[in-house]
Parts: C-alpha cells; structure tokens; sequence
C-alpha cells in the first residue's frame, strides 16, 4: 500500500561541467536557478460581493487589497479594481490536512503501477499538483514519500504551479519490535528532520480490520517525544486502542481514529490534539477505481474483496457523528486524496455536510482557519485578514446553502498569484 517512487537516474546536461558539479559538492555556487516565479503585480484590488472569512464569519461587500504575497488591507472603498469577484463567495484557499501527492496510477493503469520512465512518473506527480492547486487547495500536507521534497521545492521555488506542501517524506511504519527501540526510533525521527521534514507520520497500526498495535506504547512515545523536542508535529495513523496509546504518547492529530471510544475523545479535546476523520471521499475513490486498485500492495486480491470496503463506510461516518457530538474537539479537513483523487479532494466536504450532517460553515473552517492553526500556521494562511498570505479563492455558488458549490472553483490566487479565473457562463 505504501508505494514509493522509483528513483530514476540523474541525468546531467551536456553544459553541466566537472567543476559545476566539484562545487555544487562543495555548495559553494551561489543557487544555480534564478528565481522563476509567477510574475507577480504590484498591488491587486479583489472586489467581492459574499466572502468567508476563514474563522466563521462573513464579509459583505468588501475589497481586498493585496501586495506582493500578501493581503495588506480590508478596504470597501479600495481601487481600482482588478478582479471583480462580485457574485461569487469568495474563501480562504483550502487546506488539506492528508494527502498522498506523489501516488498515481502507473503507467499500465494500475495504483502505484510501473512502466512509467522517471520522466513520466516526475510529471504524473507534477500534475496532481497541478490539479489539486485548481480545485481550490492552496495548502496541503503529504504525507507522504521522498518523492514529495523535490516536488515541495519546485513550487515553492515558483518553478511549477501547485499547492503549497507540508510533507512527513517517508513515514514511520510500526512493525513491532523490528520497528527498533526507543533509541533507534529516536534516531530515524532526527534523521527525518534533517532529510527536510515538516512533520513526522506515523503508522500504529494498520487498518480499521487489523487493529492490533504495531508500535508498543514505549515506542510511539520516542517517536513523538523526539519530534517534539524537534518542534516537529506528530500525526498518527490510528484506530481502536491505537488512538489511545498515541493520545497518551502525546501526539499533534489523529488520522482516521474510527473506534476510538468517547472517553479517547473527550481526552483529545481537553489535550488539543486535532482529529482528522474521514467521511466517504477515499472509500469512494477506491470503489470507483476498484480495477485500478485491485491487487496492488495493501489492496484485496479480488474485486470481490472491495465489498467489504464499501460496508466501511457506514462506520466511518458514524464515527465522526460521534466525533461532532464531543465539545471543543477540534475536527481538521482532511481526505486521503491519492492515486485517482487528486483533485477531487472537495468532494469530501459533500461526503461531511451531507453524509454527516456537518454544519457548512464549520466544514469550510476546517480547511482554513482550524487546517492552518492544525499546521501551526494561522498567522500565515488560513483567514482573509490583513497580514496573511494571499491564498484566496471564489466559487461559483454560496456553499452554506448548497454544498455542491465547493465543485465550482472558478478562482484561485496562491501567494497574490492568479493560477485560474473562469469566465462566468451565461
Ligand atoms: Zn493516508
């Protein structure tokens, strides 16, 4: 299940020189790129009709001035105007708490399939970039796979078009006793932080069938114990007792957390550690694309296996009604967007609002302002506010009364960027 990229061959172009390569060893050039950025405007005039503020409340008739990266006021009188967004509601760019932005479909069709040259394979992972940023995610967090640094580096550099991306890079994998000791789970979390890791995920245990422990309560606690000490956050694939033990351990967030008791609950919420359930969009995904998925690594064997997927769903969207029922836990937005979903990564609000019975407002909230204070970033992104980072988008349609809106993003602007501005119809 846990696929990972092949990694191709480096190929060096014919100007590259020995010397360029001597010194790059000795990093003593000064950065080889010259920056590429999207050309940016001085100042841009966003006028706009019904705006989300990211925390819950809404503007009305304002303009938003934005300059270089950043929104630098809230002003109705602003001018001239340069989008006029008037019509639409417009939002804080969306934050995806869990995605796998490098799994695609291989070339012979198949989840994680080969056959595809490293070529192919970079701009297969380039694209979900690509789409994900044009269905409105401005931010998400990978995790994860190597695969992700050089892609996190490219679009952060301005060099391709994507969402902003937090990535974990490998994950830690529980595998009992051969997982390591403390000392040894210690080490691989310093050393994923020196690999460039925003965060440290961790697998303690496998699936909501498969509950059992894979990581001892000794364990789970080094892991999350050295990112701390790192400030690196913690987030821990876990269900059932698992839940229990990385609440304990201290962890950051949750991931999925289906049968976690009220009682592990009412404990994350009095700890402010976030959760992050899912309420149909990955199930959906793989029952779509059955045949895709079918006997690739931690999938069934046969297309009748899937059966048994599709009974899960039920379980899961009790889990998270549950889940809203207990005060002051914090529920982030997250999908498990992978192979297939790339792009569809809104539809899991539909699945939450409707399947669930979310309120909309607090939906959107999840993937803004509570998905960016979750990344411990809410002065940065998150909110339409003064100071922030111009992370904005429109849809066409008013989500708090038709959740299907969230389908129809007709702008998106990263970092005071426009990557995409439709034409209203008719
Ligand atoms: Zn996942």
């Amino acid at each position: 299940m846990w696929y990972r990229m092949k990694r191709g061959p480096i190929m060096l172009s014919s100007k590259v020189t020995l010397s360029m390569i001597i010194m790059l060893g000795a990093r003593t050039l000064a950065p080889q790129i010259p920056p590429q950025a999207p050309l940016r405007s001085k100042r841009i005039v966003l006028a706009a009709s019904a705006v989300l503020d990211g925390k819950g409340r809404v503007m009305q008739d304002i303009r938003i001035v934005i300059e270089g990266s950043r929104i630098v006021a809230i002003d109705p009188k602003a001018g001239p105007v340069d989008y006029d967004l008037r019509g639409l509601t417009v939002l804080p760019g969306w934050i995806d708490a869990h995605v796998h932005i490098a799994w695609s479909f291989g070339k012979d069709g198949k989840n994680g399939g080969p056959g595809g040259t490293p070529e192919e394979v970079a701009y297969q992972v380039a694209s979900n970039a690509w789409v994900t940023l044009m269905a409105g995610f401005t931010t998400v967090q990978s995790v994860g796979s190597p695969a992700d640094f050089p892609l996190r580096e490219a679009i952060a550099n301005g060099l391709l078009p994507g969402p902003r991306i937090l990535t974990s890079g490998e994950p830690l994998m529980g595998q009992g006793e051969k997982t390591g000791t403390p000392e040894q789970i210690r080490a691989y979390v310093r050393k994923q932080r020196e690999s460039g890791a925003d965060l440290i995920k961790i697998f303690a245990n496998y699936s909501v069938r498969r509950p059992e422990l894979m990581l001892s309560q000794a364990q789970l606690n080094a892991a999350c114990d050295e990112a701390r000490k790192l400030s690196l956050r913690t987030l821990v694939h876990a269900y059932k007792d698992a839940v229990r033990a990385a609440i304990v351990a201290g962890c950051t967030e949750i991931e999925h957390g289906v049968l976690a008791s009220d009682d592990d609950l009412k404990l994350m919420a009095e700890r402010g550690i976030y959760l992050d359930p899912q309420a149909g969009l990955v199930w959906e995904n793989y029952l779509l694309n059955k045949e895709r998925f079918v006997g690739t690594p931690g999938y069934p064997d046969t297309l009748e296996g899937f059966a048994g997927m599709e009974k899960l769903i039920p379980m899961y969207r009790e889990f998270m009604k549950r889940a809203l029922k207990i005060p002051g836990l914090k529920i982030v937005f997250g999908t498990d967007a992978l192979a297939g979903s790339h792009s569809r990564n809104a539809e899991e609000f539909i699945d939450r609002v409707r399947d669930v019975g979310v309120d909309p407002m607090a939906a959107m909230v999840s993937a803004n302002f509570l998905g960016a204070e979750a990344l411990g970033m809410a002065n940065e992104i998150g909110s339409i506010a003064p100071g922030l980072e111009a992370d904005v988008i429109a849809l066409d349609g008013d989500p708090l009364k038709d959740i299907t809106a969230v389908r129809r993003v007709v702008f998106v602007m990263k970092g005071g960027v426009v990557y995409k501005n439709v034409a209203r119809g008719l």
